[in-house]
């Protein structure tokens, strides 16, 4: 028998401590490289067999994984293309070895850098090993099977072996650290997450079936993949149940059905295939748990694909595969890799196409699916932007009476009656139709068009669409009077006069909860508007809103909310309330009045006199009088404001305005409820 022995052609002795601490975490990868080499060697004779150089069996490849528990051994056996003596000298010892010293050279100081770790190859083996033997025997006629064994050191022996077969088996000794993948468990774990779609078959034991109680073996393979996946096949072969029972198969826990799917098929100018699916999504909780998954020539690599399609895409299911994406490179570099890219604008075009293919072939069938289609849809549009430019055509709007309008025909249907002074266009929306009912109805009365806008990203959309369309913009239903949210010429006259209107604000004054910031305003609406509204502002809301959504501090997020209390200064009732708080308040309000018009003119004389002088020359009794007579002057007034403050909070009618216009937003709650209920009792009583 003869017998070699070497020294492994590799620039540095420390490759083998290198293998075993690299990546640690990752040591599982050793099966999925170990397979894939496997799968080459059958494609190898394959491709030999189809030339006419191979007279031996190139139909039934198999590959076939053995576990020896009590030898401790992994053993993986293929009918492949097998070595010759001279192909393990050079493709094991010389090349893979270098091979795998370039890598581990490159990415030793970098582990979070690699996607997927392809290219360690063969030596990975060395991760859980502490000896690995090859037994091979090639396909060509005369060649003699040998057998390669190396024990984790730069030396290794070649000796003839004693195999019948074509083929190559690599058996592991599992060391004592990696003793978990003599677990017969978790090495189904492994081949179920690498190897699923493997193109040859991989037999793992036995399949079992349940007799007497007890779980025996059959005689039939256990196959564990699926050697020919439902994105390597001919879109024209396949019908929408296959494709349901893929994603099935892709997601086993999964038990919703994917809105639509998409084949991806391109050869030029990259190879890439896939089948991607529209999930249901209600809310940003299930947006990342069935992840895209990364295949290379159907071997898993990766489910993060965030650097390799645009961040709104990896909301959807399924499966890419591409040999053209790079694997062992860094994923700041990929993002710049072209091919990265071109792929990465592909498939957003594609998916832009298919939707829009959906939405002209069947647009009833489109709106159906609407509601679940616009987190992913609107998502799209607010961060790609040429997803936005093919999305336009075919994104939704509905309306408060369910109805869908493309952008096109709702700027076409709201022009003529939502447009204001100012030539703005302006688009109302509802992001609550029960809290906002009033506020609808309202403007419904109005013949105002009321969108809802209810999603999780729709105030990030707003933003969006209002840089988009020109001349336009989006105002909460609630935000304003009715009148306001779409200010035109027509103002109605008020039937309060100023100083009633004044003091009807002191009235309400004395009932604005304290530490919230109020601002109470008097409008002249129509008498058929609410007497009083409760309103926050839009600007300082959506702010709000958004840095809430955006989550930690923010400047906005600690302002206090902005509400505005509007007094309908033409509804009977509070033209009503105005006269009797005028009745009420008639003579004391005189002497407050006699009191300031006293203190003004003073006030004014002596600014008068002081005006044109620099500040060194004034003499200084006449602006010591200035303050008093300012400081007096705003005691005056506070008086006066407290007597209506105090009015405002006898006068049970106030604060039943107040709460009514409260509980039209659905914001009275608690115990201010449940005192208007018994007011609102009192009250009838009379
Ligand atoms: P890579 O697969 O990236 O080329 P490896 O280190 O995994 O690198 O393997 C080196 C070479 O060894 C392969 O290119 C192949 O020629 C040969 N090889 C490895 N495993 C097998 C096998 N099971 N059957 C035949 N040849 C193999």
């Amino acid at each position: 028998m003869v017998k070699n022995k070497g020294n492994i052609g590799v620039t540095t002795e420390n490759i083998f401590p290198i293998i075993k601490k690299f990546l640690y975490s990752e040591h599982e990868i050793f099966l999925r490289e170990l397979l894939s080499n496997a799968v080459d060697a059958c494609q190898k004779l394959k491709t030999i067999g189809i030339a006419g150089e191979y007279e031996g069996d190139t139909k039934n490849f198999k590959i076939e994984v053995i576990l020896d528990k009590d030898k401790k051994t992994i053993t993986i056996s293929d009918n492949g293309i097998g070595m010759s003596k001279e192909e393990v000298d050079k493709y094991i010892n010389q090349i893979a070895f270098s091979s795998a010293g370039d890598f581990l050279d490159k990415y030793k100081n970098s582990e979070n850098a690699i996607i997927g770790h392809f290219g360690l190859g063969f030596y990975s083996s060395f991760m859980v090993s502490e000896k690995v033997e090859i037994i091979t025997k090639s396909y060509k006629k005369d060649e003699k099977a040998v057998k390669w064994a190396c024990k984790g050191d730069p030396n290794y022996t070649i000796t003839d072996a004693e195999k019948e077969s074509t083929g190559t088996d690599v058996i592991l000794y599992i060391d004592k650290e990696s003793e978990e993948f003599l677990e017969k468990e978790r090495i189904e774990q492994m081949l179920n997450k690498f190897c699923k779609f493997l193109p040859v078959p991989i037999v793992f034991g036995k399949k079992t079936e349940w007799k007497d109680g007890k779980e025996v073996e059959t005689k039939e393979d256990n196959i564990i993949n699926n050697i020919l996946p439902a994105w390597k096949q001919k879109p024209a072969d396949l019908k929408d149940e296959d494709y349901k029972s893929f994603y099935r198969e892709l997601y086993p826990m999964n038990f919703d059905e994917p809105l639509f799917n998409i084949h991806l098929n391109v050869d030029y100018p990259f190879n890439l295939t896939g089948i991607l699916y529209f999930p249901k999504i209600k809310s940003n909780l299930d947006m990342h748990k069935n992840k895209i998954q990364l295949y290379c020539n159907q071997v898993f690599v990766t489910d993060s694909v965030e650097d390799i399609v645009p961040e709104f895409l990896t909301i959807l299911h399924g499966v890419i595969d591409s040999p053209d994406i790079p694997l062992n490179v860094s994923r700041s570099y990929l993002q710049s890799d072209s091919n990265v890219r071109k792929i990465s604008s592909h498939i957003t075009k594609k998916v832009a196409d298919r939707l829009n293919e959906i939405f002209k072939e069947d647009r009833k069938e489109f709106e159906k699916k609407w509601d679940d289609l616009k987190l992913f849809i609107g998502y799209g549009m607010i961060s790609d932007e040429k997803f936005y430019e093919k999305a336009e055509k075919f994104a939704l709007f509905k309306n408060t009476d369910n109805q869908y309008f493309t952008f096109d025909e709702y700027k076409e249907k709201i022009k003529e009656n939502q447009t204001d002074n100012n030539k703005q266009l302006i688009y109302l929306y509802a992001n609550n139709t029960e809290e906002q009912y009033s506020y609808i109805k309202a403007a419904k009365d109005k013949s105002y068009d009321v969108l809802i806008l209810d999603g999780q990203l729709d105030l990030h959309f707003i933003n969006t669409l209002e840089q988009k369309f020109k001349d336009s913009r989006f105002v909460r239903v609630d935000s304003d009077i009715v009148d306001n949210l779409i200010r035109k010429d027509d103002k109605i006259e008020s039937v309060l006069n100023d100083k009633e209107q004044e003091n009807i604000r002191m009235v309400f004054q004395g009932i604005v909860p304290e530490g919230k910031e109020y601002s109470v305003i008097t409008d002249s609406m129509s008498e058929n508007d609410m007497p009083v509204l409760v309103v926050k502002e839009e600007f300082m809301r959506r702010m709000k809103d958004m840095s809430a959504m955006s989550g930690g501090t923010n400047f906005y997020k600690d302002m206090p909310d902005d509400y505005r209390i509007i007094i309908n200064t033409n509804h009977p009732i509070i033209v009503d309330l105005s006269s009797k708080v005028e009745n009420k308040t008639a003579s004391k309000r005189e002497n407050f009045d006699e009191e300031i018009q006293k203190l003004d003119s003073e006030k004014s004389k002596l600014e008068k006199k002081l005006k044109d002088l620099k500040e060194d020359e004034k003499p200084k009794a006449d602006t010591d009088k200035l303050e008093t007579v300012n400081k007096k002057l705003s005691e005056v007034k506070d008086k006066k404001t407290e007597v209506f403050k105090q009015l405002g909070k006898k006068q049970k009618i106030v604060s039943q305005l107040y709460d009514l216009a409260l509980l039209s937003n659905n914001q009275l709650k608690g115990e201010s409820l449940s005192n208007f209920v018994n007011r609102s009792i009192e009250l009838l009583k009379k």
